[in-house]
């Protein structure tokens, strides 16, 4: 008698292919906490410092904050009801990721204090070496590098003959006391006006050398009283409903105008920023140098509950004269004034070209991620390079980098990166790369958009690369999440 239904054939065994992510940043641990969610047994974290935590480990500046807020500046699935402010303090989002880490069992996956120097593909797997020599293979490698994480301090002539304390941004010293020195911070981006706006009635004095004016987006940074906390911990749908209309607001409100230069909402953030300057800063000599020249959001746009009030407290000065050169005794500009220093704090940037390098990545075919990215990094959908196999990106070259979450940019693109490990795991093909046709195609759309945004509206920032175009994901927030549901296979070169 034929049964009725056969037996389950038993399918082969999933392969378990090993993984390697770099770095134990915010993608970092988003990726082993989604790996091991996933089934992935074999993986490990490479963290070149000895703690994990990225830019939130690295900048530990007075003010430092994150301008997005703290519940959507959290993971989707980790969510936090002990935040304390609208925009909480970085310490308390360092704590927040090394909570994180331990709570999803993933820290003792990190190996810290190796920094990977070189990455090499051969046969189907990637071959890795850490500066002091410990060598490992895997067939994926996830870079999880950051995008703003090598200080930029510009060439000024004389820089090194300062001779009190001088420093970037990202490099503070926490045991350095400022209460009773004169101190310089030369920079107007996020980190300056954060740091301008803790400082300034806890020196001596404060000269800020400008040059260029921001436009300064308010913004009110109310704290959450014991009972809210309270609340989120006993319903945490009340924290999912605040996400849900944060996200909201920033994706119609700004991240998906950004894209369109000529959008309404952009005037409207306009008219937003030049109310704020005229509304707040009484001299109508330093109103005028602060008000930039070119429209808001071009550069990213600067968020700060208390930058104007600031830079009005009596300790303050602006400069907007060029800098000459340094010297011992402080800042000489090119009117000739010497501006008096104890310390003086660089402000100035990051290299921001730089994703996974000084690393060295060998692909296919001879393929150097140096040669590949002479002109400028990119990636095809911000994820993966051709002839680079099974080697991810997390928040690398065109990924929409705009005052939004990067945590939630992350999260949708390691759900993507997820569906191209599959092919490898099941057994369908060993090496999974963006076709060159598909990379050059997208790289073709990729710059038309580009011309269209507000980046490219006329002002200089790091958004743009050497040719003055604006590299960033130059289409709306929903087309990126649209696109990171899940990757064209056919774009993909599959062997
Ligand atoms: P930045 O935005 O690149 O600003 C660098 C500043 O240094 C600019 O004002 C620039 O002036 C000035 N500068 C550079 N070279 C100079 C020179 N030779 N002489 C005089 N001034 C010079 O750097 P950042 O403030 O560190 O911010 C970088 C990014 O980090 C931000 O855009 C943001 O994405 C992120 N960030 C985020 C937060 C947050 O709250 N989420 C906070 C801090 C930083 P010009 O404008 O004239 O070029």
């Amino acid at each position: 008698m034929a049964l009725s239904s056969s037996p389950p054939v038993p399918k082969p065994p999933a392969l378990s292919p090993r993984v390697i992510v770099i770095g134990a940043g915010m993608s970092g641990i988003l990726s082993a906490i989604k790996l091991k969610e996933a089934g992935f047994d074999d993986y490990v974290v490479y963290e070149k410092a000895d703690r994990l935590g990225g830019t939130w480990r690295e900048n530990t500046y007075p003010g430092i904050a994150c301008d997005v807020p703290s519940h959507f500046y959290s993971y989707s699935f980790a969510l936090n009801p002990e935040w304390t402010q609208r925009f909480s303090p970085g310490a308390e989002i360092q704590t927040y990721f090394e909570q994180v880490a331990r709570r999803y069992g993933v820290e003792e996956r990190i190996q810290y204090g190796k920094q990977i120097t070189h990455c090499a593909f051969s046969e189907g797997r990637w071959q890795i070496e850490t500066h002091d020599g410990l060598q490992d293979e895997a067939e994926f490698i996830i870079a999880a590098t950051g995008v703003l994480h090598h200080p930029s301090i510009p060439d000024f002539p004389d820089r090194e003959s300062f001779a009190g304390a001088a420093f970037h941004s990202a490099r503070w010293d926490p045991a350095l006391s400022l209460r009773d020195k004169r101190v310089g911070i030369i920079g107007t981006g996020s980190s300056a006006i954060q740091i301008v706006s803790a400082l300034a009635d806890r020196v001596q004095s404060l000269t800020l050398f400008q040059r260029t004016a921001q436009w300064i987006a308010p913004a009110e940074n109310p704290l959450y009283e014991e009972s809210e906390r309270a609340h989120f911990r006993a319903h945490p749908e009340a924290m999912q409903e605040i996400r849900a209309e944060i996200a909201k607001g920033m994706t119609d409100g700004f991240a998906n105008v950004l894209v369109d230069a000529a959008s309404p909402v952009l005037q409207l953030v306009h008219d937003n920023c030049v109310a704020n300057l005229e509304d707040n800063v009484r001299d109508p000599e330093l109103r005028e140098k602060l008000r930039p020249d070119y429209r808001a959001a071009c550069k990213r746009l600067v968020i700060s509950p208390n930058f104007y009030e600031a830079i009005q407290h009596p300790n303050s000065r602006l400069v907007t004269e060029g800098i000459e050169r340094i010297e011992a005794e402080g800042v000489r500009t090119q009117d000739g004034s010497l501006h008096e220093l104890d310390v003086l704090i660089f402000a100035t940037g990051f290299q921001v070209d730089s994703f996974v390098r000084p690393m060295k990545v060998e692909g296919r075919n001879g393929a150097v991620l140096d040669s590949v990215w002479k002109d400028g990094p990119t990636a095809y959908m911000a994820i993966s390079v051709p002839n680079f196999p099974n080697f991810f990106l997390l928040n690398g070259p065109n990924s929409p980098v705009g005052n939004f979450s990067l945590i939630d940019v992350a999260e949708r693109q390691f759900e993507y990166v997820l569906q191209l490990l599959e092919p490898v795991r099941s057994g369908k093909a060993s090496e999974v790369s963006a076709s060159p046709q598909a990379m050059a195609a997208f790289d073709l759309q990729r710059r038309e958009a580009a011309r269209k945004t507000i980046w490219n509206s006329g002002c200089k920032s790091w958004y743009l690369d050497s040719e003055g175009l604006p590299t960033a994901w130059p289409w709306t927030y929903d087309r990126f999440r649209e696109e990171m549901s899940g990757p064209r296979l056919e774009d993909y070169e599959m062997r």
